[in-house]
């Protein structure tokens, strides 16, 4: 199956921000977890390879397909869930999907009942198809966005931020969702939540100001870390401190005490445990602790 190739992506807004700063990523088939800050890019990236925006340098090829000249093809291939989506609160979801889907070109009525009851089984929507959308629950929503968003079997998944205010109940039947869809196309999960990549992605990559700092596998990511993070339990009125002796990638309460996290450069001494590090700490070491080119490897 055909990867998606994106290379040197560059944009600029009108009000000068510089979304996108030369951004290459080799996406395969699989989930992969694009994670970066608020004001990181993700959308802007998010939108350009769904053809809803231009972007002013680079390329994005989809195989043989050029994403950013040939959309109406991409289009074909393309589900996409947005942050937010407009949902009709009136109508039912069973309603609803039958509309989208004749929108999608399933002009045959009885292929496109098909096509909806089996979006609805899949997305555990099928008992709650007749009740109008305003009435549904945060998870139950994006579940309903996938099954939208599955309409035309895609084969290039795009879904931007997905289980902000879902409980943990409903992200954890929304994940099973999404890693199943993993299996037959690509799938782009454009998120600041690092237990969301953790959880789901074979291949991620971290993303800051328009740029890509990290690609590769979470593993790969952990692995750079070995013998560089270290944790120590502080009393709250040293956090400045160390804040200012050590570069802190996380501090947290854990029964009481605040325990931070360090990235250092060989055993920093002072009552300094050395831990393995996890996702979290990788994310927060490129983005807070500025590791630089070189620092690893
Ligand atoms: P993310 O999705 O990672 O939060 P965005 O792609 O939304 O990041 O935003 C990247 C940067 O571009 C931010 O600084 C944001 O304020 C800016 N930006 C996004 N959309 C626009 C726009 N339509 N006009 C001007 N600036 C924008």
């Amino acid at each position: 199956m055909n990867s998606l190739q994106i290379t040197d992506l560059s944009k600029t807004y009108n009000n000068g921000v510089k979304a996108l700063d030369a951004i290459s990523l080799d996406i395969p088939k699989g989930m992969f977890g694009l994670l970066g800050p608020n004001g990181a890019g993700k959308s802007t990236l998010m939108r350009t390879i769904a053809t809803l925006q231009e972007a002013d340098e680079g390329s994005i090829f989809l195989g043989e397909t050029n994403v950013l000249k040939e959309k109406e093809t991409i289009r074909r291939q393309l589900g996409y869930l947005p942050q937010e989506f407009g949902l009709y609160p009136k109508v039912s979801a069973e309603k609803l999907l039958g509309h989208l889907a004749v929108l999608k070109g399933i002009g045959n009525s009885k292929n496109r009942k098909e096509v909806v009851e089996a979006l609805l089984h899949k997305t555990n929507l099928y008992e709650h198809r007749k009740k109008n959308l305003g009435t549904y629950s945060g998870g139950m929503k994006q579940r309903f966005g996938i099954a939208q968003a599955l309409l035309a079997n895609p084969s290039l998944i795009i879904v931007d931020e997905p289980t902000a205010g879902l409980d943990p109940a409903e992200r954890n039947r929304f994940y099973n969702l999404l890693s199943e869809l993993g299996e037959h196309a690509i799938v782009i999960l454009s998120t600041h939540i690092v237990e969301d990549v953790k959880e789901l992605c074979t291949n991620m990559a971290i993303i800051n100001k328009g740029q890509v700092l990290f690609q590769g596998s979470p593993t790969a990511a952990i692995n750079q870390l070995e013998g560089k993070v270290y944790r120590k339990t502080i009393k709250k009125h040293e956090l400045a401190d160390y804040k200012e002796r050590y570069t802190v990638i996380a501090e947290k309460f854990f029964m009481g005490e605040l325990m931070v996290h360090i990235l250092n450069e060989g055993t920093p001494g002072h009552g300094f445990t050395t831990i393995g590090a996890d996702l979290e700490d990788v994310y927060f070491s490129w983005i807070f602790g500025g590791i630089k080119p070189g620092f690893t490897n």
